[in-house]
């Protein structure tokens, strides 16, 4: 089997960016809360078209009723863009929900996200990919093929705790939820995971894909890691990757946009990205790819999960 790769979009709107950072998301013109599906989409859509990549969104079902939202979506799937469920409500403490009470969450997505591309989606991501054993038990009662949660980055998980600590200190506090540590032993390459601890292998139906992240060092290769370090940094952990079996690229939508879209200074003061232009982040995502292109066979998620589960068998 060749190796393989997908870049997986996470399409979270920016009211989601407010929570994250304590900000109310009454700060956004009904422009900005349409700037995924009015600027994001439409780039993301005419990238993966000009270096004719198949790629995977992950879809917040809530945000489908924002408007232009539907069509983008539509017209992105009819491209070959797998749409996958990203839960409905967002909720970042959804992994200490009850399992009915998660199963109705994103049971709600899958009938939205449905309705556009008339195919049950395969495959789900945790908002804030954080993930518990009743996660474990609803996305396998909901019969999801693969999930891609786990993301093992020592460096990501330190910003993120220290960042919810200068919010708490001031009393502005992040609607984020810090996962437990156990994340950051968990495995970097496709596994099965344990109905006790999703971190570690087990026997679960469904396929979990890890996001990469560097071997032994585990960076966050994402796009965010990618468009904000030195040019160098990034080439060398995008070489650390070549022996993967995949490279599962993690990106958000706000990865194609910056504060010159209209987005509001002040969460773009804190989401620091969104000061990069646009057109230097996808130029840099363009040359990544082109470099990469035939170095791998570039698929949606759930064709890679169809590629790597015969490799990860079931033994129920
Ligand atoms: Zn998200």
């Amino acid at each position: 089997m060749s190796q393989l790769g997908c870049v997986s979009v996470d399409l979270d709107s920016l009211s989601h960016y407010c929570h994250i950072q304590g900000l109310s998301p009454d700060i956004l013109s009904d422009h900005a809360r349409a700037l995924v599906a009015t600027k994001a989409i439409p780039r993301l859509c005419e990238l993966f078209s000009h270096l004719n990549l198949a790629a995977t969104f992950f879809v917040v079902g809530r945000d489908i009723e924002l408007p232009h939202m539907s069509a983008a979506l539509a017209k992105a799937n009819e491209q070959g863009i797998e749409l996958a469920n990203h839960s409905y409500s967002h909720h970042y403490s959804m992994s200490s929900w009850r399992t009915e009470a998660i199963i109705e969450d994103i049971t709600r997505a899958q009938n939205e996200i449905e309705k556009i591309s008339h195919l049950r989606p395969k495959g789900f991501r945790a908002p804030g990919y954080t993930v518990s054993a009743s996660m474990v038990a609803a996305i396998e009662s909901l019969k999801f093929e693969y999930a891609s949660s786990t993301f093992p980055a020592v460096p990501y998980y330190l910003a993120k705790a220290s960042v919810m600590g200068i919010l708490r200190a001031l009393r502005r506090p992040s609607k984020a939820m810090l996962d437990s540590p156990a994340v950051l032993l968990a495995p970097t390459r496709a596994y099965r995971p344990s109905h006790e601890n999703p971190y570690q292998k087990g026997s679960a139906r469904y396929l979990e894909l890890p996001i990469s992240v560097t071997p032994f060092s585990r960076l966050p290769v994402i796009g965010t890691f990618v468009s904000m370090m030195p040019e160098p940094v990034v080439t060398m952990s995008i070489h650390a990757l070549k022996n993967e079996p995949l490279f599962n690229f993690e990106w958000h939508a706000i990865d194609v946009l910056d504060v010159t879209d209209g987005i509001p200074e002040i969460l773009a003061r804190q989401q620091r990205d969104l000061l990069i232009p646009a057109a230097k982040k996808i130029a840099r995502f363009k040359k990544i790819l082109t470099q990469l292109r035939d170095a791998r066979e570039w698929v949606t998620l759930a064709t890679a999960a169809q590629a790597l589960k015969i490799s990860v068998p079931f033994h129920g």
